[in-house]
């Protein structure tokens, strides 16, 4: 990859799904797997905060129509994650990466707290900083927060992880198959167009503070490693 091209501090959006490997729970080979190829990343000096959802333990919404109070679902859904960035944090440091677990409910014997200034201090030490439990508020998503956060802590990008697409077509290819994949969009295009394969609130926090986004399949060989260096796979999405 083109050095020059490297953005300098990138924050990646990983999907719980993928670390259930399509089940409720963690498949560890998968996690191995993707902490090898962000530790390859890490190596080459990127600096890398990490967003992962919950999909794979709980998501509110879903609890909520089998009954569940949605706000408590979806404090239930804030802890799933938490233990998805406990999974990456343990096959990271085998992998001889330090790391940095924050999250944004208090947990102290697990993790720090949310501390922006102090993420970047992790950063700028080129240690992984792994951001848990969401916002810590119900009715938000994890796409959001990792528009938040890369924001807050001052990233050049965020790159969103897909399982199962490798990038945003013009509809959903699953249901559309004369859609097309796009190289670049705009984010008022995405959201004008219904695009949704990252929510419209992380769209809409992008395009309102000029953040570029990159949508990108995750499947591909050592896809992961390559979008963290900077390589132009997937979607670019920008104002
Ligand atoms: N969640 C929340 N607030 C947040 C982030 C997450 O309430 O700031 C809850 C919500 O119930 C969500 C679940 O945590 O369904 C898991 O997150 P998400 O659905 O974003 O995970 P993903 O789909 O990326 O696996």
């Amino acid at each position: 990859p083109n050095q020059s091209e490297n953005p300098l501090r990138v924050l990646l959006k990983l999907s719980g799904e993928v670390f259930g490997g399509g089940q409720v729970g963690l498949a560890p080979d998968v996690v191995r797997g993707v902490a090898e190829q962000i530790a390859a990343a890490a190596r080459s000096g990127v600096e890398i905060a990490v967003v992962i959802g919950g999909g794979n333990f709980f998501r509110g919404a879903e609890l909520q129509t089998k009954g569940m109070d949605r706000t408590r679902a979806d404090y239930m859904g804030m802890l799933g994650t938490v233990m998805n960035c406990l999974a990456l944090q343990d096959f990271l440091e085998k992998q001889g990466i330090d790391t940095r677990v924050q999250t944004a409910i208090t947990m102290g014997q697990v993790a720090e707290p949310y501390i922006p200034r102090r993420a970047m201090r992790h950063l700028e030490k080129h240690r992984v900083v792994i951001f848990g439990a969401g916002a810590g508020m119900p009715f938000f998503s994890t796409d959001t927060v990792s528009a938040q956060r890369a924001l807050e802590i001052k990233c050049d990008m965020v790159l969103i992880a897909k399982s199962g697409v490798d990038g945003v077509y013009t509809a959903d290819p699953k249901i559309d198959p004369s859609a097309t994949k796009l190289d670049t969009v705009t984010f008022s295009d995405a959201l004008a167009q219904n695009l949704r394969i990252v929510d419209a609130a992380a769209f809409s926090l992008c395009m309102e503070n000029d953040l570029p986004m990159r949508v990108f399949g995750m499947e591909g060989e050592g896809n992961i490693t390559r979008a963290l260096q900077g390589e132009k796979i997937g979607t670019l999405v920008t104002t």
